[in-house]
């Protein structure tokens, strides 16, 4: 099936994830919080239920059948997750449980020993708290301080700003490809080469990103990005970490125990190459498996009408949104991928979303784990729709008319 253009189309593909038949409260379910976890098809919740029905099996231990049937089927992900960001090679993607794992990876395995008294840590103003708070954490340790380039109004990057703001001090760019407040796409290819002219390495947070983005690794020129899988369609707690070789091959172990060893004894202990080293421990084989599932559905579907059909429904709802009396948007940079952040004059983010739960319209209030970006807007929550390759106009003008509702309910 091809991917769908107009909401006629887009009931086909629809059928193919069960939760969007419930009801809430009575009313169709109408889900507008994929920037916080996407909604799974059923080829990924058959994947997973396949592998505990049929293979079910520890992996990279058991040589019976089972075993190696296991084994393998996780294995293979790293290629599906190479493919997807166009890594180099399969063997520097690392499994993580997410996007926050891989951040944390980084910060311990990678900067921690590099990190002296006075370096800094550049991010940006737009980023989660999971590429704030683990650089904070190391920081603390040895003196060093996390520094963030600044924001413009319409929710760009300050990129000008950001290239003052490297200098000899600077030890990693920590930067978001996709902001999940504002939708903004980064200009990661400019930050990459503005990094390198000074020797520094930048680390993409893709969580927003492979979802809505061609993402191709090698022409953004960075040296770590990672993402998380269950907003890709994929299970929760699933996610990779890609390193550029050499990074990856001067990194220390970040968690030990089995499965990341080469020889273990009392007298000492030497480790596995990449990307096992980064792995201990039994890991979330079922999880990974429906994450590979997730990324041939999306490829199958082609990712480049779903990025048309994304930009359609994505204009639209901007134009829907714009014209509700009261709505400030939060977030309007050219080409942002369609997450739409608001306030409303006078109505609190979480009793507009709660008002519109009772309609069966799921969206995220709050702060959306990136309080300094609420700060630099001077709010305290907003109200956020973010949507997925299932969602349609009318649900647009489900959100839209909610609102008008909810506004004169609460005024
Ligand atoms: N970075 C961004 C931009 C996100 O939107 C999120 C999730 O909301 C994360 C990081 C953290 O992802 P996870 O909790 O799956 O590790």
């Amino acid at each position: 099936m091809n991917a769908p253009t107009k909401d006629a189309e887009v009931v086909d593909l629809r059928g193919q994830f069960p939760i969007l038949q419930r009801q809430i409260h009575g009313k169709p379910l109408v889900y507008l919080d994929s920037a916080n976890t996407a909604q799974k098809p059923q080829a990924v919740i058959d994947a997973v239920s396949e592998h505990y029905r049929l293979h079910n099996a520890n992996v990279a231990r058991a040589v019976h059948t089972l075993g190696e049937e296991s084994t393998a089927a996780y294995e293979a992900v790293r290629g599906k997750i190479a493919g997807l960001i166009n890594a180099p090679d399969a063997q520097q993607i690392v499994y993580t449980r997410g996007t926050t794992e891989a951040i944390n990876l980084v910060a311990r395995s990678y900067l921690r020993p590099r990190l002296r008294e006075g370096d800094e840590i550049l991010v940006t103003e737009m980023e989660h708290h999971a590429n704030i708070v683990p650089w904070q954490l190391i920081a603390a340790e040895v003196g060093a301080k996390v520094v963030a380039a600044p924001v413009l109004d319409d929710g760009s990057l300050d990129l000008a700003r950001l290239g003052e703001m490297i200098n000899e001090r600077t030890r990693l760019i920590g930067v978001v490809h996709v902001s999940n407040v504002l939708g903004t796409v980064n200009p990661i290819e400019q930050i990459s080469a503005l990094a390198r002219g000074a020797g520094v390495p930048v680390l993409v947070d893709g969580s927003q990103a492979v979802p809505h983005l061609a993402v191709d690794v090698q022409a953004l020129g960075c040296d770590f990005y990672c993402f998380t899988g269950h907003k890709l369609y994929g299970p929760t707690a699933t996610g990779a970490l890609w390193g550029r070789a050499e990074l990856l091959a001067q990194m220390p172990p970040f968690m030990g125990g089995g499965e990341m060893i080469d020889r273990v004894s009392f007298d000492g202990t030497t480790f596995a190459a990449p990307p096992h080293r980064f792995e201990a421990g039994t890991p979330n084989i079922t999880g990974m498996i429906g994450l590979g599932a997730a990324i041939d559905w999306l490829q199958q579907l082609g990712v480049a009408q779903l990025r048309t059909h994304e930009a359609e429904l994505g204009a639209y709802a901007a134009a829907a949104l714009q014209a509700v009396p009261g709505l400030r948007m939060i977030g309007s940079a050219a080409g942002k991928v369609p997450v739409f952040s608001f306030v409303i004059d006078g109505a609190h983010a979480h009793d507009l979303a709660m008002i519109l739960d009772q309609e069966g319209i799921a969206v995220r209030s709050g702060h959306h784990c990136a309080h300094p970006l609420m700060q630099r807007f001077g709010v305290s929550a907003t109200l956020r729709a973010s949507l997925g390759v299932y969602n349609t106009r009318a649900e647009i003008d489900l959100l839209v008319a909610g609102l008008e509702r909810a506004r004169g309910m609460l005024a």
